[in-house]
């Protein structure tokens, strides 16, 4: 999700209310979690999820179930 449509974005402070961030390339948003953590990144963030299925490989896509054919 971008930011700016998102209803926690401050527009005059020009950053998120709740303090997350939301880095749009993957590369980014991995550093981001191995230096300030995954609770730093937005729950929105298109690749937190695939960041948790890193860190948790028994639990690829964030602990939800995988599809048998979404796991080959
Ligand atoms: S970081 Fe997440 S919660 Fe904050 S403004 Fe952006 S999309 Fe919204």
């Amino acid at each position: 999700m971008d930011c700016r449509d998102c209803a926690r974005y401050d527009k005059e402070a020009a950053k998120c209310r709740d303090g997350k961030v939301n880095p749009q390339r993957y590369e980014h948003a991995l550093s981001v979690a191995q230096v300030m953590g995954l609770r730093s990144i937005c729950v929105f963030n298109d690749h937190r999820e695939r960041i948790v299925g890193v860190r948790h490989p028994e639990r690829p896509a964030g602990g939800l179930p995988v599809r048998p054919s979404a796991a080959e």
